[in-house]
């Protein structure tokens, strides 16, 4: 295992994550998907109470104050257990983090500390049902009213949607002028004309509670402005970069936890007179997953670190989502083969792990995004005379 720089308090957060899974998610994991029940209230409430909803919110804030490492580590570690409801925690508190960085006095007055006790839930709206990766293109309409602004338009695929509070929505402001036009907004999802249109029947990952959501006429007053037209994108592009290393680092978690379990089957169970393990086929397999697993690893980490940092992270951190969303849905299943048909039931958590892996090919931006950030920046770093990330 990597020495990664972070300090004991921070150690023993990422240790009381682990904690936290194992105790409160992962016996409940499965009837969620059973019952395709988004992530309860309570376990938001209960993670608050835990601390882990302001890991990056300063301590002045209520927060934690931790290192981005510290934050990713967490979510490693939760994603073990369960990459939905690791990813549903994380949609709320990548608000109130947010928050911090980008709202006025009065928005953190009314929702920071809601926010930080999970009595409120919240989640990012970008994507629409016309498409997601091309985000510009987005077509819900923000119009200038008397002291504030009316919304119209539908958002697709939002975390938390089935019952979230407050959505971080962006809209544009002015037809055809692309990402120059958008605006971001605080949003009440109890307001008058928004309506939760559409629950995603997910075969697994429900406790992300993604949903459609339609705005019809939808009155947001100035306040509740976090960038105008034109900052909003550049912001929103700026914070991605913090998220596809977080997806990456779930993905990693979640293929920890498959290795480690067929590693430790593999040891006990025998076929033809040996351990499964000592068959060649099988232990060339799982080598091969710790070995990507290791490399998956430094690449998040390192990402991390630069955005830790404050350095460029845009190239490490698609290059750490585009292999972690490869690797993952691989490992999963090299592990769920080395189980044999038990590996199916949901004894074991190998098929709700396979969906999260594949869901980390999708979320901020899918595996082909990445590919394309990668490959428009290969110049710059790979090019004579280009420095290496
Ligand atoms: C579980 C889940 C939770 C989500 N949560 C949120 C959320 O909270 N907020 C939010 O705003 N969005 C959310 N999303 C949406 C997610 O960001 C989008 O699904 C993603 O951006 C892709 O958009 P799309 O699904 O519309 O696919 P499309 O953009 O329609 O793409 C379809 C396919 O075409 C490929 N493609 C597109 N453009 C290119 C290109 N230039 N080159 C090569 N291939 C390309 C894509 O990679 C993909 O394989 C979530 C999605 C999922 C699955």
């Amino acid at each position: 295992m990597i020495e990664l720089s972070l300090t004991e308090r921070e150690q023993e957060l990422v240790a009381e994550a682990r904690r936290f899974a194992v105790a409160i998610i992962e016996p409940q994991a499965v009837t969620w998907e059973r019952t395709r029940q988004p992530l309860p209230r309570d376990v938001f409430r209960q993670y608050a109470a835990s601390g882990f909803s302001g890991l990056q919110v300063p301590v002045e804030h209520g927060g934690q104050g931790v290192s981005f490492l510290c934050k990713v580590r967490v979510a490693e570690v939760m994603a073990r257990s369960c990459l939905a409801a690791t990813f549903a925690l994380n949609n709320s508190q990548a608000t109130a983090a947010r928050l911090v960085r980008e709202g006025t006095e009065d928005q953190k007055r009314r929702y920071l500390p809601r926010l930080l006790s999970g009595a409120i839930v919240s989640a990012p709206a970008i994507t629409e049902p016309g498409g997601g990766s091309d985000a510009t293109a987005m077509t819900t309409h923000a119009t200038k009213v008397d002291g504030g602004w009316r919304i119209d338009g539908r958002k697709a695929w939002i975390t938390n949607g089935a019952h979230a509070d407050l959505a971080v929505l962006y809209a544009q402001t002015q037809k055809g002028v692309g990402a120059r036009g958008i605006a971001s907004f605080f949003v009440d999802l109890h307001a008058t004309g928004v309506e939760r249109s559409r629950v995603y029947p997910m075969m697994g990952g429900a406790a992300i509670g993604a949903a459609e959501l339609t705005f019809r006429d939808v009155f947001v007053p100035d306040l509740d402005v976090i960038a105008a037209p034109g900052a909003a994108f550049k912001r929103a592009m700026a914070g991605i970069t913090a998220a596809r290393t977080h997806v990456a680092a779930m993905a990693n978690g979640v293929v920890e936890e498959c290795l480690s379990r067929a590693v430790d089957y593999a040891g006990q169970r025998s076929a033809f007179g040996v351990k499964l393990l000592d068959h060649q086929g099988l232990r060339w397999s799982l080598a091969d997953v710790a070995t990507d697993l290791a490399a998956s690893r430094l690449l998040a980490y390192h990402a991390a670190e630069l955005i830790h940092r404050e350095e460029e992270a845009i190239f490490a951190a698609s290059q750490a989502k585009s292999f972690a969303s490869q690797m993952a849905p691989r490992a999963v299943a090299a592990c769920m083969q080395a189980m044999g048909a038990i590996g199916l039931t949901e004894d074991h958590p190998f098929s709700r792990h396979l969906i999260g892996a594949r869901i980390a090919g999708y979320v901020d931006g899918t595996t082909e995004i990445q590919r394309e950030r990668i490959g428009v920046l290969l110049p710059k770093y790979h090019g004579i005379g280009g420095r290496r990330s």
